[in-house]
């Protein structure tokens, strides 16, 4: 027993995967189709995938925002997850990412589900904004793009966001360096500055959670 979080070892790691994970065989397709490619640890694990759509679930997910779609797993995962009559809105830049996302969105059958937007996601999300209506309608929003960008995808989602909405943040413990004061690469930085906003924001409840390579939800209040 401890007052603080399991250290994670490999061993354990797999016992977690084999005694929880429910990956779908197309999911696991779509994983492995990844793996093989150079940006590959872009790609969210699968045990977090599956926190996400049990997050989703809770929610009663509807609409929901994507700024960083890669291939398109947590998008499928994302689409899935909300009705038939549900939307996914996915901004990503990546012609040649999304392109092998969106088979698996067909394969599916949920490709009319999910608004792909090959555009800066800050012009996307800028223009849903103005858009009537747009403002406080979204359940869910994942932030997993260029770090550099985060702060400002994190205001223009709480924005789309209802109230009890969800922003989940990929990557915010990015491999630990976040706690390394001798780590002042950009991305780094940029991640602990929105860490450290994120902390005092009172415009949402909060939780830094220790999975994949972290995972912050902020509850718009
Ligand atoms: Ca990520």
């Amino acid at each position: 027993m401890s007052t603080r979080t399991i250290q994670v070892t490999d061993l354990l790691h797999e016992y977690i995967l084999k005694n929880s994970l429910r990956e779908s065989a197309l999911l696991q397709r779509l994983r492995e189709e990844t793996a093989a490619l150079p940006m590959a640890r872009m790609q969210i694990s699968p045990e977090q995938g599956q926190f996400m759509a049990l997050l989703l679930g809770l929610l009663g997910a509807r609409r929901t925002i994507e700024v960083g779609v890669f291939t398109g797993y947590s998008a499928l995962i994302a689409a899935q997850s909300v009705p038939a009559d549900g939307f996914v809105l996915a901004c990503d830049v990546s012609e040649e990412w999304t392109a092998i996302g969106r088979k698996y969105w067909q394969e599916a059958g949920v490709a009319d589900r999910i608004d792909l937007r090959l555009a800066p996601a800050q012009e996307t999300l800028a223009a849903v904004l103005e858009e009537p209506g747009q403002a406080g309608s979204f359940d869910f929003a994942f932030i997993d793009a260029d770090k550099g960008g985060y702060r400002a995808y994190y205001e223009a989602c709480l924005e789309l966001l209802r109230p009890g909405g969800v922003v989940a943040v990929d990557n915010t413990l990015w491999g630990g360096s976040v706690a390394d004061p001798d780590n002042t690469k950009d991305d780094t930085v940029a991640i602990r500055n929105f860490n450290a906003f994120v902390h005092t924001d009172d415009r949402v409840d909060l939780s830094l959670l220790p999975i994949g390579d972290g995972l912050t939800l902020a509850r718009k209040k």
